[in-house]
C-alpha cells in the first residue's frame, strides 16, 4: 500500500518503538524511528566536541551528517547503534532536538525516507502526527502510567525519562502533543499484540470509511 502512512507520537516507554516495529512487520511495510535519528545526531555531536547548547554548531551537524537507521543506526558510517541507547545519550538528546533547525533537517529527511518507500509506512516519534505527517491514513498517540514507562525503560533512570518528557512537551518548537484527530491508546498493562492489534482494527475501520 504505497503512500500510507501510521504516524504514532507519545512520551518514553510508552510503548512507541515495540508497537510500531511489530505493526509494522505485521502490515509488511516499513518502519522509521525517528528517535534513533536525533540520538545519532547527539552521538555525532558529543564525539566531535559539540556544544548541545550551540545552535549554530548543531544546526551545521545536523544538515551534513550521513544518517541510515536500518538495518543498524549509523552516523557518518559509524556503527552507533548501542551508543545512542547510553544514558550520556539519553541525558543530552532532547537538547539537541529542541534546536529548530536541527529539527527541519530530521523533518526534511523523515519525509524523503516515506517518499522512497514502495510499501505503506510507520513512523514513531514526537511530532509526526503533529507536523512531519499531520495528514496521515491514520494518527495514534501512545500513552501509559509514568510507572509502568520508567519500568520498560529499565535501563533509564525514572527522573531520566520524566525530565526528557518535560523538555520534549514543553520546547517551543514542534512540542509533543496530543494531534487533532489522533487515536489515544493507553498502553499500561496491556500486550504488544493487544495494542498492535488494535491499531489495525483502527486502519481498518479507516480504510473502510
Ligand atoms: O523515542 P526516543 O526516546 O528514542 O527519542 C529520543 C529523544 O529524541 C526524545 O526524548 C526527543 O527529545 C527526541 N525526539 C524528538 N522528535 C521525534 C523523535 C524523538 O524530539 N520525532
Amino acid at each position: 500500500m504505497s503512500g500510507a502512512i501510521i504516524a504514532i507520537d507519545g512520551p518514553a516507554g510508552s510503548g512507541k518503538s515495540t508497537v510500531a516495529r511489530t505493526l509494522a512487520d505485521a502490515l509488511g511495510w516499513s518502519f522509521l524511528d525517528t528517535g534513533a535519528m536525533y540520538r545519532a545526531v547527539t552521538v555525532e555531536a558529543l564525539s566531535r566536541g559539540v556544544d548541545v547548547n550551540d545552535a549554530g554548531a548543531l544546526a551545521q551537524l545536523a544538515t551534513s551528517v550521513v544518517l541510515t537507521t536500518t538495518p543498524r543506526v549509523t552516523v557518518n558510517g559509524r556503527d552507533v547503534e548501542d551508543e545512542i541507547r547510553t544514558e550520556t545519550i539519553n541525558r543530552a538528546v532532547s537538547a539537541v532536538a529542541a534546536n529548530a533547525d536541527v529539527r527541519r533537517a530530521m523533518v526534511r529527511r523523515q519525509r524523503e525516507w516515506a517518499a522512497a518507500q514502495s510499501a505503506g509506512t510507520v513512523v514513531e516519534g514526537r511530532d509526526i502526527t503533529t507536523v512531519v505527517f499531520p495528514h496521515a491514513t491514520l494518527k495514534i498517540y501512545l500513552t501509559a502510567s509514568l510507572e509502568e514507562r520508567s519500568r520498560r525503560r529499565g535501563d533509564e533512570d525514572p527522573a531520566s525519562v520524566a525530565r526528557r518528557d518535560e523538555v520534549d512537551s514543553t520546547r517551543e518548537t514542534s512540542p509533543l502533543r496530543r494531534a487533532e484527530g489522533a487515536t489515544v491508546i493507553d498502553t499500561t498493562g496491556r500486550t504488544v499484540e493487544e495494542v498492535v492489534g488494535e491499531i489495525i482494527e483502527c486502519l481498518n475501520t479507516q480504510r473502510s470509511r
